[in-house]
Parts: structure tokens; C-alpha cells; sequence
């Protein structure tokens, strides 16, 4: 077809996130590690183009003014590119805290499957029991999230919320979201489908909550439900925490035809 060149260079090119505070009338002024990493690890040159997010919305397409010995680097305006990547509903996907690598490989897939907004929690179960949230832990997790919304396209960057214990996500859920959805492996597959509790959605705000290793209390399920959460299966298998924190989002999204 005759746009595979256009398709195939949006596929290969290189996309960054700038603050809209650096793009001023056509010209980007890249921040130290974005100009960094075009000059020494994309080895880029003077004219190739970039494509640049302000996370506001906007998408540009960039060319490079590569000043080698300087070392600078100064992006020129060409285009105004539709923001094709965000899906329509806003999701917060709720999940149980855990290990480093479980906890960045659900940042990275979620980011990559369309999530809004990620939402650690501490529950009865969760192998993390302290919310305590690092400075670098969050500069590392908000990385991790920039890193998977550049390289899979996204237009807008994901959000990271501060582990907070499950009542009082529960309570958020119920005051942000229109619809707000608990995966629970003992759901039935006939009436706790999850197509059935989509059926006829079409607001923007959902919340998702998936359970740590050891699953959901019935407390906790009780406490979901008190705030009007619908309870779902997944299906008839048993699925590890962070296959389900994958699959969750992307079956509504499916569901939703906004995947
Ligand atoms: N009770 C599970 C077990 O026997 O291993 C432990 C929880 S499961 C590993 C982690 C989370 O994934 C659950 O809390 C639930 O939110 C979700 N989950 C996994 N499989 C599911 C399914 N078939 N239906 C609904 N939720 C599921």
C-alpha cells in the first residue's frame, strides 16, 4: 500500500517526551539526556528526523540541527502528527506491591497495553507491607513508564501514584472512576463475565484492581464490593499477578473496541 513507507517510518522512528516548557515557536530545546542519547547512543545526524510528545496532547515531527562539536543539539518543528496511540478511556490499573522486577515488568507492559494511571497498593497479602516510596525508586519507576510510552508510541506518559494501602484505593476508585472492576480467580465465568460488566460502558475513567501473588481476602473482596467494584473473571485459568495486570487492561480495551 502506498503509505508503508509513511507506516514503516513511524514504526522505526525515535520518540521522545519534552516538557511543552522546552518547546518553544518550531524549536525543541532538548533536555541534557535526550540530547545525550541522540548524540552518543542514537548516533543520530545533522537533519534526521524525531518524533517529539509534550505530553499535552501534541505530537511533532522533528528535525535535528546536530552541531557534533558543540555538542548540541536543537530540534526544528516540521509537522503536527495526530496522536494515534492513546486509547479513549483512562485506566487505573490497582496492583498488589511486589518484587522490583514483577513490579517494573507491570510498568512496562502496562504502559505499553494503553494504562493511564498505575496504582500500587498494600494489602493483607502483598509480599511489599511497607508503602514507604523512595525518591529514586519513583525516579526509577517513572523511567521505566517514559522509557515503555516512547518506545511503544504512546502520546500521553503514563501516571505513577504513591503505594497507598487497598481501603483507601478502594475509596479513591469509588470517588475518580465511573466504573471500577476487581479481578477475582473465584468469579463465575457465566454471570461475573467480564464482557457482561462492560456492556453499554461508555465513559472515560475505569478502575482496575488486580490481587498480589496470594490472591484477595474475602474481607477485601467484601470491601470492593462495599464500593461498588464489579467483580470479574479472567477466565478459567489461574493466572500469575502480573500476567493478570496485563491482560485485565487489555481484554477491556478489547472489550471496549479501544485497544
Ligand atoms: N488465588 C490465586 C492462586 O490460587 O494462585 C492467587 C492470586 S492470583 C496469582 C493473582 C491475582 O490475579 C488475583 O488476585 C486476581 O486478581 C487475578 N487473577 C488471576 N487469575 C484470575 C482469573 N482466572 N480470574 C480473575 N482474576 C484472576
Amino acid at each position: 500500500p502506498h503509505n508503508c513507507g509513511l507506516e514503516q517510518a513511524f514504526i522505526n522512528m525515535n520518540r521522545f517526551f519534552v516538557e511543552p516548557e522546552r518547546i518553544t515557536n518550531k524549536s525543541i530545546n532538548f533536555p541534557a539526556d535526550i540530547a545525550h542519547q541522540i548524540l552518543h547512543v542514537l548516533r543520530l545526524k545533522h537533519g534526521d528526523e524525531v518524533e517529539v510528545f509534550d505530553n499535552g496532547g501534541h505530537v511533532y515531527r522533528v528535525s535535528l540541527g546536530i552541531d557534533a562539536e558543540e555538542n548540541q543539539v536543537l530540534g526544528k518543528i516540521q509537522d503536527t502528527l495526530p496522536l494515534r496511540a492513546e486509547p479513549k478511556v483512562r485506566i487505573t490499573l490497582y496492583f498488589g506491591l511486589s518484587n522490583r522486577e514483577k513490579t517494573e515488568f507491570i510498568l512496562q507492559k502496562g504502559t505499553e497495553v494503553g494504562v493511564a494511571t498505575f496504582s500500587p497498593f498494600i494489602s493483607q497479602r502483598t509480599l511489599v507491607r511497607s508503602s514507604s516510596f523512595s525518591e529514586n525508586r519513583r525516579a526509577r519507576w517513572e523511567k521505566i513508564i517514559r522509557e515503555a510510552a516512547e518506545q511503544s508510541g504512546r502520546g500521553r506518559l503514563p501516571e505513577l501514584n504513591p503505594p497507598k494501602n487497598l481501603q483507601n484505593c478502594f475509596s479513591e476508585a469509588q470517588r475518580l472512576n465511573a466504573l471500577n472492576l476487581i479481578a477475582w480467580e473465584g468469579a463465575s465465568q457465566a454471570d461475573q463475565k467480564l464482557s457482561k460488566s462492560l456492556a453499554g460502558f461508555n465513559r472515560i475513567t475505569l478502575g482496575l484492581f488486580i490481587g498480589p501473588e496470594g490472591g484477595f481476602s474475602q474481607d477485601e473482596l467484601n470491601k470492593a464490593q462495599a464500593a461498588s467494584c464489579g467483580v470479574v473473571s479472567l477466565g478459567t485459568r489461574i493466572l500469575r499477578m502480573e500476567t493478570a495486570a496485563i491482560i485485565f487492561p487489555a481484554l477491556v480495551l478489547f472489550a471496549l473496541q479501544d485497544f
